[in-house]
């Protein structure tokens, strides 16, 4: 059997085609307090995100650090749609 790879669309590391990338799950994994980072660093973080149409860790993980990034929980549907997710950056930039 071949296992085909491809590159991580949010790290460019090298994964299998089936696989989550251990890139993107370690940063999960070890991701910083929110209280601790600046602005510009949460809305980079958020944005990085949802480079892919589909993320590079589950739904539920990104719709996890999104509600700790935006200081409260979030709906799963919110995170799912580019409305949502405007909404939600821009909580970010006006908090
Ligand atoms: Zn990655």
């Amino acid at each position: 059997m071949t296992t085909t790879s491809r590159i991580c669309t949010r790290c460019q590391t090298q994964i299998a085609d089936d696989e989550q990338c251990p890139t993107c799950l370690a940063e999960f994994a070890t991701r910083r307090d929110p209280r601790e980072m600046t602005t510009a660093e949460r809305l980079a973080e958020f944005d990085s995100w949802f480079l892919a149409d589909l993320p590079e860790i589950s739904n539920s993980r990104v719709a996890a650090r999104v509600a700790e990034l935006v200081g409260h929980p979030v709906h799963p549907l919110d995170v799912g749609t580019r409305e949502g997710r405007r909404d939600l950056r821009h909580e970010i930039v006006s908090r």
